[in-house]
């Protein structure tokens, strides 16, 4: 990770190169800040400029031998640590977890090392901008917590304290702190008190106030702040082409900084634009009672698109159905709406009434219902596609 990969965040990594250029880099450091900020990725960033024997003034050179280990997150002196918990799925760690995990292991012996593989793809996928829930989904422990507890402590004292191997310096990144325990916390604070030679420590954080105030006292902080909206709107309009620049604008708005956020909100637009055509185009073809060609073809379109989106889809319809009741009875939610659903709404609405309202979404509730049960798609979307032609002519 080059300090050039990270989105924005200028100020930060000058005032970072420069606590390496003037000899003053702190050997206990808590990069601190809410969100999908970039602080892990500056972490990582920071650790192979400190290491790499030829780094410019700006950026390590990322092509020597010591840059490449990093990249590979190989380096022999550059370690992590990172909540993990038993997966809920199965009875060991996650399936693809290298170290294969015992299927007697209890959680307490559980350490990060037996998740690095899941650990590094999962860096990888996200570009080394990790989250706790997506990463506890990676893990399969979505509704547990995940912890860094006295084993992990034992283990971290245990692999970092020999001398580096090779680097200048060998670098501990500890991603969510918070996850400690108690006993933890204690074992890592005399770790942290007498820190062997030549070591580097970076804590990356979301809340100070969740660390034990002597742990926060052995450190120095670095506050990473969100995402400047000039620096993620400029990152933003190059990785999503295409996309209309007032949806770009509309996500970095709402994302409040954050990267991860914006990717949310951009992908969620994508998907239901294209919904909103899909149900447009079909209810107009219902109600024009189209061909039975047409109605194949439709049917034969939305197979293929996969269960999982044929259930949002058909969600999203029961949504816009729900939507032109509302419309049409006085209650509107315009505000839940976008700009071109209102609009379309508007038109189709009338369509939509007290003498089929019910009936309508007793179709869709069942369709949806169906589909989880991994009813045939053609056959559903086929007779779903008959009644709605019969409901929609229904005067109100
Ligand atoms: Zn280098």
């Amino acid at each position: 990770m080059q300090f050039k990969d990270i989105v924005g965040q200028n100020d930060l990594k000058k005032s970072l190169v420069e606590t390496v250029r003037n000899g003053r880099i702190s050997h206990a450091q808590l990069f601190l800040g809410k969100g999908v900020n970039g602080k892990f990725a500056l972490a990582v960033a920071y650790a192979q400029y400190i290491n790499c024997p030829d780094k410019t003034e700006f950026d390590s050179c990322g092509i020597c031998s010591s840059c490449v280990k990093y990249h590979a997150m190989s380096h022999p002196d550059l370690f992590f640590s990172f909540p993990v918990n038993k997966s809920s799925k199965s009875s060991g760690a996650s399936d693809s977890g290298e170290g294969g995990v015992s299927r007697s292991a209890s959680s307490k012996d559980l350490v990060s090392t037996m998740f690095y593989k899941d650990w590094l793809n999962y860096l990888n996928a996200t570009s080394y901008y990790p989250e706790l829930q997506s990463w506890y989904k990676k893990i399969s422990i979505e509704n547990k917590q995940g912890i860094i507890n006295v084993e992990e402590a034992r283990r971290i004292v245990r692999d970092v304290s020999f001398k580096p191997v090779e680097a200048p310096y060998k670098v501990l990144i500890i991603w969510q702190p918070e996850k400690m325990n108690m006993s933890s916390a204690n074992v890592l604070l005399k770790f942290f008190e007498e820190p062997p030679a030549n070591t580097i420590i970076i804590m990356v954080a979301d809340e100070k106030d969740q660390l034990l105030k002597t742990i926060q006292s052995r450190f120095q902080i670095i506050s990473v702040p969100k995402i400047s909206d000039f620096d993620l709107y400029d990152y933003l309009k190059v990785k999503y082409e295409g996309t209309p620049k007032t949806q770009i604008k509309n996500a970095v708005a709402l994302s409040n900084g954050d990267l991860q956020k914006a990717e949310h909100i951009l992908g969620e637009g994508e998907q239901m634009k294209e919904h909103f055509l899909l149900f447009q185009s079909w209810m107009r073809m219902c109600y024009k009672k189209g061909s039975l060609e047409e109605i194949k073809t439709f049917v034969e379109k939305v197979s293929r698109i996969g269960r999982e989106n044929q259930k949002h889809f058909l969600n999203y319809s029961l949504r816009l159905v729900r939507q032109s009741l509302l419309l049409n009875y006085g209650h509107p939610s315009l505000n839940k709406l976008t700009h071109y659903e209102s609009e379309w709404l508007t038109k189709f609405s009338p369509f939509i009434h007290i003498n089929n309202g019910v009936q309508l979404t007793q179709k869709f509730e069942q369709a949806i219902f169906e589909v989880g049960r991994n009813a045939s798609a053609s056959v559903l979307f086929m007779k779903l596609s008959l009644d709605l032609s019969v409901l929609l002519k229904i005067p109100q």
